[in-house]
């Protein structure tokens, strides 16, 4: 039959991913149709991950900044929390940034179609809302359907067990809460809870907490951050859980197992998140997708199928907003017939933690890993004027060059606003810079990122006078 719409390029699932894609599909004069099966445009990132994240973080930045003051003889009463004010304020930080994608989505007539989509074929796409079908015909596509949190079979349905949607929802301050999964946004959301008042404890099965920093930052954040739990379970699991009046009641197994089964009042499932790549009818269109429900990309982002392009959370690690949204260009500029490919040297990450945790480019265990010999210079921020004028000296710098070329390859920062900080060195990575690039540029002074010149600085063998 005839279908409803046709156009160039339909995107599946407005995520960061396929908003990216479809504005820039747009902007290159593209007839684009975007589908997402809710209301509004953002997907994961904006609706139910980064962005409110980061508004509670920053609640609780503030709180935990004015714990320390007293040191600087300033005191205040302790923190009252009015938790349904809080939730006003981070759901009108998601409004206001949805509002403005839709906005943007329109201003650039880009269709957004909503409803749940799937593959009839290689060319045709099927969108089935509340109310009726309708069906795109387009001659490219991009799939950005993301991902979801993965779930433990042998817990109970219980609305005291949560994701982290769930735990985004603030309905209430548990008195204890469990954390299974020490990644980064398992510990985001326990920084959040912990400091409106939540007695936290983590499992996680791994060895450490934050896999994929090198451990020395990591070290530094659970120096500062000791305090704030109750009990860190190391190479431990949860074996079982039931939910009873008191609370979830949770045995674990493993290392630094407790004794017995521990009552909880919340539990934050938080050990990763799973591809869509199953649920949009890719077999339709014979796209491969592997028994994960990822989907297989070459460097342009084409799929087996070559108009068919996949990018973001379901075409695998890292899951993060920034990778997406690079990846949605490269699709959008492949897709109009660009010579564009993913060519990055480096994806950041960061841990929205307090302090924050940064890292970019190769860590020092890839470095040896993969044998590549590299050199080490670090910054510690004790030597930081501003760090200590901040009253937080905690953290340090740390960059990492190749020995045979002299190029930065990674770089870390532990510290507070890390993750601002991070930048310059995903573009030191990116443009080759030599050690002596960055130590020669002047950065403004007293600043946390002058810390990263003083690094390179202290890789030429030249120590600073300046504190
Ligand atoms: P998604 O954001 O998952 O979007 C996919 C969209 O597709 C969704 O809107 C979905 O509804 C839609 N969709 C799926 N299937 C269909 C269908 N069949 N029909 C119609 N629509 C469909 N990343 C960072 O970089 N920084 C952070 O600080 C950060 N914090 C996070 C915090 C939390 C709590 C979580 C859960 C994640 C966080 N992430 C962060 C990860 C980030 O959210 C994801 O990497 C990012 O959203 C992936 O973008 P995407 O476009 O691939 O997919």
């Amino acid at each position: 039959g005839k279908a409803d719409i046709e156009c160039d390029l339909v995107v599946l699932g407005a995520g960061p991913g396929g908003y990216s894609a479809a504005f820039r599909a747009a902007d290159l004069g593209m007839k684009t149709v975007l589908v997402e099966r809710y209301d509004t445009l953002g997907g994961v990132c904006l609706n139910v991950g980064c962005i409110p994240s980061k508004a509670l973080l920053h609640t609780a930045s503030v709180i935990d900044e004015v714990g320390h003051l007293p040191d600087h003889g300033i005191s205040f009463g302790a923190p009252q929390i009015e938790l349904g004010k809080l939730r006003a304020f981070k759901d009108g930080v998601i409004r206001k940034l949805t509002g403005g994608l839709a906005g943007m989505a329109k201003a650039r007539k880009v269709e957004v179609v909503t409803g749940v989509g799937a593959f009839l074929d290689q060319h045709h796409l099927e969108v089935a809302a509340a109310g009726g079908k309708k069906t795109v015909k387009f001659a490219n596509a991009v799939i950005a359907a993301g991902s979801q949190a993965v779930k433990l079979p042998f817990l109970p349905e219980d609305s005291r067990i949560v994701d982290s949607t769930g735990a985004l929802q603030l309905k209430s301050i548990p008195k204890r809460m469990l954390v299974i999964g020490g990644g980064i946004i398992g510990l985001e959301m326990a920084t959040v809870y912990s400091t409106l008042g939540a007695r936290i404890d983590v499992v996680e099965m791994l060895d450490g907490l934050m896999q994929g920093a090198d451990r020395d930052l990591v070290k530094v954040w659970a120096k500062a951050n000791a305090g704030r739990f109750e009990k860190v379970m190391l190479k431990t699991r949860t074996a079982g859980a039931k939910a009873t009046e008191a609370g979830i009641e949770v045995s674990f197994e493993g290392e630094q197992a407790p004794a017995g089964p521990q009552v909880y009042d919340l539990v934050l499932v938080s050990v990763g998140r799973s591809p869509n790549g199953k649920k949009i009818g890719a077999e339709k269109a014979g796209i491969a997708v592997s028994e994960r429900g990822f989907i297989d990309v070459d460097k342009q982002m084409r799929t087996n199928v070559p108009h068919i392009f996949a990018i973001g959370d379901i075409v695998g690690q890292p899951m993060l907003a920034h990778k997406a949204v690079h990846e949605g260009h490269v699709a959008a500029e492949a897709a109009h017939g660009e010579k564009s490919y993913f060519d990055a040297r480096q994806i950041p990450s960061v841990a929205y933690t307090d302090p924050e945790v940064a890292w970019a480019g190769k860590t020092e265990d890839q470095c040896k890993a993969e044998g590549i010999k590299f050199g080490k210079s670090v910054f510690p921020w004790a030597a930081s004027g501003r760090a200590i004028a901040n009253g937080r000296d905690e953290g340090f710098t740390k960059l990492l060059f190749d020995t045979t070329t002299h190029r930065v390859i990674g770089g870390g920062i532990v510290g507070t606003h890390a993750g601002d900080l991070i930048s310059e060195i995903c573009l030191a990575i990116e443009m080759g810079c030599e050690p002596a690039d960055i130590g020669k540029t002047i950065h403004p002074h007293p600043t946390l990122g002058e810390s990263i010149g003083m690094a390179a600085e202290v890789f030429e063998g030249h120590c600073t006078d300046l504190p």
